[in-house]
């Protein structure tokens, strides 16, 4: 009999361990994505058709077998398991708060039929890397150098004929979108133009110089692993595999204090005043707060579901330090439209900036958004690239505040007495 494989965030068939796993216990799979209303109904249009598009390039590499269902997966799963007389159910494992949950009631709901969890969205397992004395790790510096001490395994040599896929039976029709592009040649293009300058130029927003890779790394059409098994020596390798550390240290972060997805890593921001909102927040998010760097990135997000991480940490400042609003009010704009919304990344992301997080991210550090656009949008394309209404304004002129909603100056002194007054 069949077994079945649950895809969730691992849309890929190269590289992937539970196809592995499966192929030793059966001849033959069902591959099944649940779309569970749950995790989508928070999710704006540009991020459901990212997942959509995700879902026809995996349906693409197994020949139209991909069987989708909706549904809550605790029934579901079972459900299909015993339809197709599956002994085992084959998954990557999920690390988040969300889904550690639902696989614990799915394996419980399937019973007699195995739940078997092969790999992870990531290079090394969250949890798995600890300092000496067996608790986690708070700092990312040291985190990186024991991450990178433990190692991680070889790619998986795995393709869509590892397994024999067994025809979809009935269950929903994806909607008629043009899947995405494999991002293979992508990266290799990255790898070989980009890789190089990427250490200084990553920074830039008015450059194409960073990966654009997080949408496919979000819903696992490439692995890490994939990625770190090429880079090398060269200071932008080692630059990329930071940036490729971060984001294992959130989600390690979020694995060990579940709860900060919504609450504040460090308890005494629960004491900060914030204001009450007034209109502004949605000045910000429709990008016209008169801040043009500002603007751009929040357009960025809004037209294309994306934002450079130089304008994500200045908007990200912006709404704690310069509006006084609580940074999950900005995460959870973010989620809704970021093609590559990630939970672990964007919720410790937010709590960096807004100092309640991890690391030595101090408050007092308010990213000034005229000064951050001269100098990283030096010749000002990035605005005038989001921003039509400043097209004709040249040079770095263009980052001037146009009618601001607050006056920058100001809103600093007022953050940082908040902060004085929380601090001790
Ligand atoms: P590259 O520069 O090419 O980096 C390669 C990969 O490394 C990325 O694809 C990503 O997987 C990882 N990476 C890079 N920087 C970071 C970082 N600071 N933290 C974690 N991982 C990183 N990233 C998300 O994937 N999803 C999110 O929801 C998200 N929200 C963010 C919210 C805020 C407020 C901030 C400041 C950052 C957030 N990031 C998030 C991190 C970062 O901005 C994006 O990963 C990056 O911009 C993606 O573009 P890229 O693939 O071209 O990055």
């Amino acid at each position: 009999s069949p077994t079945v494989i649950w895809f969730r965030r691992d849309l890929r068939t190269a590289d992937h361990p539970a196809l592995l796993s499966a192929a030793e216990r059966a001849e033959s799979a069902l591959a099944l994505f649940v779309l569970d209303d749950k995790l989508l109904r928070n999710a704006g249009p540009a991020r459901t058709d990212h997942l959509h598009r995700c879902l026809r390039a995996l349906d693409a590499q197994l020949d139209g077998r991909l069987h989708v269902v909706r549904g809550n997966p605790v029934a579901v799963v079972p459900e299909i398991a015993r339809a197709v007389g599956a002994g085992s159910v084959h998954v990557s494992a999920d690390y988040g708060p969300y889904g550690r949950k639902r696989d614990a009631a799915v394996e419980e709901a399937l019973g007699d039929v195995e739940f078997v969890r092969s790999g992870s969205p990531y290079a090394v397992a969250p949890g798995r890397v600890r300092k000496g004395d067996g608790t986690p790790f708070k700092v990312f510096t040291p985190f990186r150098r024991a991450w990178t001490e433990h190692g991680w395994r070889k790619p998986a040599a795995t393709d869509a004929s590892t397994v024999d896929w067994v025809a979809r039976r009935g269950g929903e029709r994806l909607p008629d979108v043009e899947p995405v592009a494999d991002p293979l040649p992508l990266w290799e293009k990255f790898r070989d133009e980009r890789l190089p300058d990427y250490k200084t130029a990553r920074d830039r927003p008015d450059l194409d110089a960073t990966s654009r890779l997080s949408p496919y790394l979000r819903w696992g059409l490439l692995h890490p692993r994939t990625l770190l098994a090429e880079l090398g020596d060269g200071e932008g390798d080692a630059t990329f595999r930071s940036e490729l550390a971060w984001r294992e240290f959130y989600a390690d972060v979020l694995w060990h204090r579940p709860e900060t997805a919504s609450k504040n890593y460090d308890p005494k921001f629960d004491r900060m005043e914030h204001d009450s909102d007034d209109g502004r927040f949605r000045a910000w998010q429709e990008g016209k707060t008169g801040y043009p760097i500002v603007d751009a990135g929040m357009r960025q997000l809004l037209a294309e579901g994306w934002m450079h991480n130089r304008v994500r940490m200045i908007v990200a400042s912006f709404l704690v330090k310069d509006l006084h609003l609580p940074w999950w009010m900005g995460a959870k704009h973010f989620m809704d439209h970021l093609v590559d919304g990630d939970l672990a990344s964007n919720q410790h992301g937010w709590q960096w900036v807004a100092g309640s997080g991890t690391d030595a991210s101090p408050f007092f550090r308010v990213f000034n958004p005229v000064t951050q656009g001269e100098k990283f949008d030096p010749s000002g394309d990035y605005v005038r690239r989001y921003v039509p209404e400043l097209r004709d304004v040249r040079g770095k002129q263009v980052h001037q505040p146009h009618d601001p909603i607050v006056d920058h100056a100001h809103e600093r002194q007022v953050a940082l007495a908040r902060y004085g007054a929380i601090k001790s």
